[in-house]
């Protein structure tokens, strides 16, 4: 098979390319290195195994030439080029919104075209500020203001999931949408803001560990290979098309006890500081105080089930870093 995967030098995007490529498939890859970068991939570049059967393109997914190229050939299209992580929504705010609807809308318009198969990478974002568990697909959905730019990510995965609704149901256009809770695993950066690559290297620089707010805001992690054997058997499914799945954890743990957690498992000397928001983002930030998924249905549909809990995961990103 061949598999377009765009974000392909992302964090979750390398994972995929790499999972694809030990299959025996051909992957081809579009990313702009915004936020991926090429020492994601360089290891599989370098693998003569892979040689042959990975193409990368640096290129815009707005580059229409190179889309209907890229689309053209594949077989199956995963969407994961995005703006990612809130400070780098916060820093980029208009180029974020252009790539995440200009961008999908363009892969979505090409894959009916040539109507392929894809895969959407939408995110928990789009529940907004709920604060009850867990999560559940048909949930309503709150925002804040648009005088505060985190909703803007939001709003554009939200416009995003409707585009892509919208193709499946006037086109049948076979069309998965991924929601994806908060995702870690070897590889992930904090540079944008993401919280476990950040404690981690704190941690072990003996750094202090700086949790936002009071520290008692929760989330839950998905190992990314979890992630990508959702992905996977989620496009081979064809009642996953026009269909919404979340894909999360399922252990809540608040921003405190995650610091404690890490500071224990790599044996640092650092201590868990308080940040105040308005410190770490902007005056107008607004957080999500709590995040966890109801997963009931991609289980239903290919069962499911996390294969590594949090300490596993958290211990192997533990050893990659050091
Ligand atoms: N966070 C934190 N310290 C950091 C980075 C993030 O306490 O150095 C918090 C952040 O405010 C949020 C949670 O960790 O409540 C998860 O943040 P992340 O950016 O990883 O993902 P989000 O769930 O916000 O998309």
């Amino acid at each position: 098979m061949r598999v377009l995967i765009t974000g392909g030098a992302g964090f979750i995007g390398s994972h995929l390319t790499e999972a694809y490529l030990e299959r025996g498939d051909e992957v081809y890859i579009i990313d702009n290195l915004s936020t991926g970068s090429m020492e994601n991939i360089e290891f599989l570049q370098n693998d003569d195994r892979f040689r042959d059967r990975l193409f990368v393109h640096i290129d815009t997914i707005l580059n229409h030439d190179t889309m209907l190229e890229l689309i053209g050939i594949c077989d199956t299209v995963f969407h994961l080029a995005a703006a990612v992580g809130v400070k780098y929504i916060l820093d980029y705010p208009l180029e974020s919104i252009k790539t995440n609807i200009q961008g999908t809308e363009k892969v979505l318009e090409l894959c009916a075209k040539f109507r392929k198969k894809v895969l959407i990478a939408s995110s928990s974002e789009v529940y907004g500020k709920h604060t009850h568990a867990p999560l559940v697909e048909t949930d309503n959905i709150v925002y804040g203001p648009s005088s505060k730019f985190r909703w803007s990510y939001a709003a554009s995965k939200l416009m995003d999931e409707f585009t892509a609704l919208a193709y499946y149901r006037t086109g049948g256009l076979k069309v998965t949408i991924a929601r994806l809770f908060n995702t870690i695993g070897i590889r992930q950066t904090g540079t944008y803001g993401m919280v476990v690559p950040r404690f981690i290297v704190q941690a072990l620089k003996d750094d202090p560990l700086t949790v936002y707010g009071d520290g008692s805001q929760t989330r839950t992690f998905t190992g990314v290979k979890d992630v990508v054997r959702v992905f996977m058997a989620l496009v081979e499914n064809d009642e996953s098309f026009g269909q919404v799945f979340n894909i999360g954890g399922i252990e809540e743990i608040s921003m405190l006890d995650l610091a404690k957690k890490i500071i224990a498992l790599t044996g640092s000397k650092s201590e868990s500081v308080l940040i105040p928001y308005e410190e770490a983002y902007q005056a107008d930030f607004e957080d999500m105080m709590r995040r966890v998924p109801s997963v009931e249905k991609v289980a239903r549909l290919i069962g499911f089930k996390p294969h590594v809990n949090l300490d596993e995961i958290l211990s192997e990103i533990v050893t990659f870093m050091r």
